[in-house]
């Protein structure tokens, strides 16, 4: 995918559904999702609307289908129930939100708004957090029993389906966005918090770079992978694809042996996929090009 021009008024956004391990488990349902997802952010990004809303609102999107295994079709924890994890990071402002340990809010997503915009804290877990962002408008689900439908019913255990999805965003007017949303691994223990929760670990974004992360969540936390791309691209002048790839290669593919990817892009308009799985769910547009979406990436 070609890096559009650095001028301002550019706007790219990038998103993925989870890394894979084998392609007959990809449902078109899941590509045709983020082809739509991918298209209104695009028209909205067009339209002149923050990097931050759209992120949002994309992934919004992606939780409300129960096609991944965020929101609606988040996997169960070992116990049976869903504990849903989210983070959304504001590269213009600094700014951060992230939620954990969820068990009846519809959107995780917005959840993790919530705590960015109006508590003047970074991160909320569990039962009591969830009664506090209801208060502050975050809407439960009120049927929990029914609702949640996980999407591995679908699939045996092995079948290598992540599911988790993210979003990165550069709007118009040069601003950067990041968010990821899961339901977290499969058949985790009980109050088990991914790296999809913790900023820096799979959500990240600043100024100049946004990141979202996929894979198990672990070893994106101990490196504190997204926060690492990003710093290790402006730090050391690489390219935003070789940062992504020596951490998804090199460090949690190689030294580590864990699966994973990663999405990423600057203000200049570079854009990085690195996963070291067969593949990872993802889609494409700015104003530059058309809306893609696949699970093969371009490289390496
Ligand atoms: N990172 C998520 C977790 O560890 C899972 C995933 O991305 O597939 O819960």
């Amino acid at each position: 995918m070609p890096a559009v021009d650095v001028n301002d008024g550019h706007h790219i956004i990038l998103v993925h559904g989870g890394t894979i391990t084998d392609p007959g488990r990809v449902l078109d349902a899941q590509l045709g999702v983020i082809r739509e997802a991918v298209t209104a952010g695009n028209q909205r990004l067009a339209g002149g609307t923050a990097a931050l809303d759209v992120v949002v609102e994309t992934i919004t999107v992606m939780e409300n289908t129960g096609l991944f295994d965020a929101g609606k079709g988040s996997y169960l924890n070992r116990e049976g129930y869903v504990e849903n994890d989210a983070s959304l990071a504001d590269g213009r402002t600094g700014r951060a939100g992230a939620v954990a340990l969820l068990r009846c809010l519809k959107n995780p997503i917005m959840a993790a708004r919530i705590v960015m915009e109006r508590t003047g804290h970074v991160m909320l877990a569990g039962a009591a957090a969830e009664q506090t962002l209801i208060n502050l408008g975050a809407e439960a689900v009120a049927d929990v029993e029914n609702y949640f439908k996980p999407v591995n019913r679908m699939y045996d255990r092995e079948s290598g389906m992540t599911g988790t999805v993210g979003a990165v965003v550069l709007d118009r007017h040069g601003q950067l966005a990041a968010g990821t949303s899961t339901g977290g691994t499969r058949g985790k223990l009980a109050g088990r918090i991914s790296d999809s929760a913790i900023i820096g670990a799979g959500t990240y974004a600043n100024r100049d770079y946004a990141v979202s992360a996929t894979g198990l969540g672990e070893y994106f936390i101990r490196r504190s992978a997204a926060c690492d791309i990003a710093l290790r691209a402006g730090y050391l002048g690489l390219s935003l694809q070789q940062a992504a790839d020596k951490m998804i290669h090199d460090l949690i593919g190689g030294a580590d042996k864990a699966p994973g990817g990663v999405i990423a892009i600057s203000r200049r308009g570079e854009i990085a996929l690195s996963c070291n799985a067969y593949g990872m769910l993802h889609g494409y547009a700015s104003d530059q090009a058309g809306v893609t979406a696949g699970f093969m990436l371009s490289r390496p």
